[in-house]
């Protein structure tokens, strides 16, 4: 099915999810390079083009925030995101590309596509990528290979996450004997960062509080705290997992204060980092997200002490039902 529609297809549209982190990108780079080595006409899109710290993976100038005309397009491809939202502020009108191929590890998958390809199993998106370029017996480009193993590196948090398996570990070493090299990769996402970003992170680690008797983390950022740093939204995604290094933590939640522009839209980004009982997932899509069970977010203009009420109800109801077993 998935081999007969690539293969008939000729102008295709890529997308992965704002923000993106280096799976979306990664899995961007990575199919869409390989698309375009069988001689396919490929647009690699995402709306907020590629955050400065993976600007390093090869490809990347060949990606673009404009999907310029839509009409031109026989397929779209959407990659590593859980609902139609993802894809931005166009998600409607790219829903009206005729054949829409979904390619997705969130166990919250709306299943929006013509054809879904959903494994929540699968360590990251470039995972699900590779295994498809191995099904249609593609070679994999050199670019392609390091995107792939950026996104098994960035998802798995460095090969430390519970996703990191067999799969995820030996794919990202035939990724290595592919020309993708591993200590290039950590040096640009996890061992370099702005003067901003530490200035940032010192005002973030200043803004943790403990709830829950110690079980939850939660971390804010203002708009305020972004401007007086200098630092991105971007650079801000990471910052939550600082509260969940926390010992004795089960549930870390940054509360981020977004840039409004209408009274309807949502006051504030959720990021959830979960542990053990916990997950993350469920809470997400409560609220109208999505996300995996270790790590989920949502957006809301509930107040954020009221947020962090309703975390501690999951905590309390989550450790009784535990007690209970
Ligand atoms: P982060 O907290 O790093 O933004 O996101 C953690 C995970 O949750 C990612 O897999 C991301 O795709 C998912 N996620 C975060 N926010 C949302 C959201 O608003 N909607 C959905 N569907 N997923 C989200
Ligand atoms: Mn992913």
């Amino acid at each position: 099915m998935i081999r007969n529609l690539l293969n008939e297809s000729s102008h295709l549209l890529l997308v992965s999810h704002v923000q993106p982190d280096g799976d979306a990108i990664g899995s961007l780079l990575a199919l869409g390079l390989s698309l375009q080595a069988q001689g396919k006409h490929v647009t690699m899109y995402n709306e907020d083009g590629t955050p400065p710290s993976f600007a390093f993976l090869p490809g990347t100038e060949r990606v673009t925030e404009h999907p310029g005309e839509l009409a031109q397009y026989d397929t779209l491809i959407v990659l590593d995101s859980g609902d139609t939202d993802r894809m931005g502020s166009r998600a409607q009108e790219l829903m009206s590309i005729p054949c829409i191929i979904n390619i997705d590890h969130h166990p919250s998958n709306t299943l929006f596509g013509s054809l879904n390809m959903v494994d929540p199993e699968a360590a990251s998106t470039t995972v699900m990528v590779w295994r498809l370029l191995q099904q249609m017996e593609w070679h994999i480009p050199t670019e392609a290979a390091w995107a792939i193993y950026t996104g098994i590196f960035t998802d798995t948090g460095g090969f430390r996450f519970g996703n990191t398996n067999t799969e995820a570990l030996s794919i990202a070493a035939a990724m290595t004997s592919l020309g993708a090299d591993p200590e290039t990769v950590s040096r640009h996402i996890m061992g370099s960062y702005s003067f901003a970003y530490i200035r940032l992170l010192q005002e973030a680690l200043s803004s943790i509080r403990l709830a829950a008797d110690g079980k939850l983390a939660s971390m804010t950022l203002t708009r305020h705290m972004l401007e007086k740093t200098g630092a991105t939204e971007g650079e801000a995604s990471g910052l939550v997992n600082y509260a969940r290094y926390i010992d004795g933590v089960k549930m870390a939640a940054l509360i981020r204060e977004k840039d409004t522009h209408t009274e309807t839209e949502p006051s504030y980004k959720i990021s959830l980092r979960a542990d053990g009982d916990m997950d993350a997932a469920a809470i997400a899509v409560a609220h109208g997200g999505g996300g995996h069970r270790a790590a989920a977010g949502f957006s809301t203009s509930l107040p954020p002490e009221s947020i962090l009420k309703m975390l501690e109800t999951c905590i309390q109801t989550t450790k009784n039902d535990s007690q209970r077993l």
